[in-house]
């Protein structure tokens, strides 16, 4: 059996190689404070009409007391778990916690959704490589308030540089290297929030929303580390938007120094009519009310849709806002576009 966990995004420090590509297609998912059990069902392909074999058999089973699948299943490790999985699922249905009729509908529109282009979807992952054959699963959360419920998700891999053929991730590197990297000027330093107007409009799109950024001042303090990045996006301040609070750079970068996060109000009214024609000039020449600094000196923080961020912002705003389930499956399939079967606008909680 094997392992998929949360902390691995939390701390950066990946699960064990083993525990990610286990002997048997069964992982213990941890979500955090919970765990939940993700499988392969013993059909290959997620065809409709294995999926209803299956579940013949899985009923067959359940009539015979566990010996008609077990026959049914054939020899060797696969048979094996071919057997364990219709046992586990005619247990499940006995207790009435997974009707057959319900779970095989499920798998054939999860199929059916991982068969749909990704770009159509407004929660897929952010585009990376090609995109993969879906792979059926069962997930199996125990306990209320989620549960109990048996869940199909199809994970659709993408290929990518340092994964496999199934688009799984590769083994872990050997030791960790640290991750700092001074940035460059005007590249994104951090994405501060998100508009909590598009949150509240759509809650599930985060793709649909708009992230404050806040641009890399230099920071003559800092060594840079001389490590050479490629295609570092980097980002033009432009002009300032009158009648809007702001939010100082140049404090920004030192905010986990001071705990000041820049936040000024927008310059007055009558400063702004006094300005004539040159109101740019004016909005640049506000000072920070915090460190002093004009508005053009410092810098200021910017609004951009999702689609704009950096494919780094990208994955990182996913990791934020994408359902948990996701976020798991994404430590063993980057950007693996997520789909479920039956109510696919809820995913199974984790
Ligand atoms: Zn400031």
């Amino acid at each position: 059996m094997g392992l998929l966990s949360r902390s691995e995004v939390e701390t950066g420090i990946p699960v064990c190689d083993a525990l990610k590509r286990p002997a048997r297609p069964v992982w213990l998912v941890h979500g955090g404070d919970h765990f939940t059990v993700l499988f392969r069902p013993w059909w290959g392909g997620g065809a409709a009409a294995d999926a209803r074999a299956a579940v013949a058999a899985a009923d067959a089973d359940a009539d015979a007391g566990g010996a008609s699948a077990t026959a049914a299943a054939g020899a060797g490790a696969a048979g094996d778990v071919k057997a364990a999985f219709a046992r586990i699922f005619a247990e499940l249905v006995k207790q009435g916690v997974a009707p057959n009729a319900a779970a095989a509908q499920a798998l054939q529109q999860a199929a059916a959704e991982a068969a749909k282009p990704a770009a159509k979807s407004a929660k897929a992952a952010p585009a990376g490589g090609a995109q993969l054959p879906a792979l059926p699963f069962l997930h199996w959360n125990g306990l209320p308030p989620g549960g109990p419920r048996m869940a199909a998700v199809a994970v659709a891999p993408r290929a990518g540089p340092g994964r496999g053929p199934d688009g799984a991730v590769g083994p872990a590197p050997a030791a960790h290297t640290p991750g700092y990297v001074k940035p460059v000027p005007g590249e994104i330093d951090s994405v501060v929030q998100s508009r909590k107007e598009d949150k509240a409009a759509r809650p599930d799109a985060y793709r649909t929303w708009r992230y404050e950024v806040v641009l890399a001042v230099d920071d003559p303090t800092v060594a840079d580390s001389g490590a050479k990045r490629a295609d570092v996006a980097t980002f033009a301040q432009g002009d300032a938007a009158p009648g809007e609070p702001w939010r100082c750079a140049a404090c920004y970068a030192q905010r986990f120094k001071t705990m000041c996060f820049g936040l000024n109000d927008p310059l007055p009214p009558a400063q702004l009519a006094a300005a004539g024609d040159d109101v740019q000039g004016a909005l640049r020449a506000q000072p920070c009310r915090h460190c002093a600094k004009p508005r053009g000196e410092g810098g200021w923080s910017l609004w951009m849709p999702f689609e704009r961020l950096p494919p780094p912002q990208q994955r990182q705003m996913a990791r934020r806002h994408a359902a948990k389930v996701e976020v798991v499956l994404w430590t063993k399939w980057p950007e693996a576009a997520v789909h479920y079967g039956g109510d696919n606008s809820k995913p199974p909680s984790v």
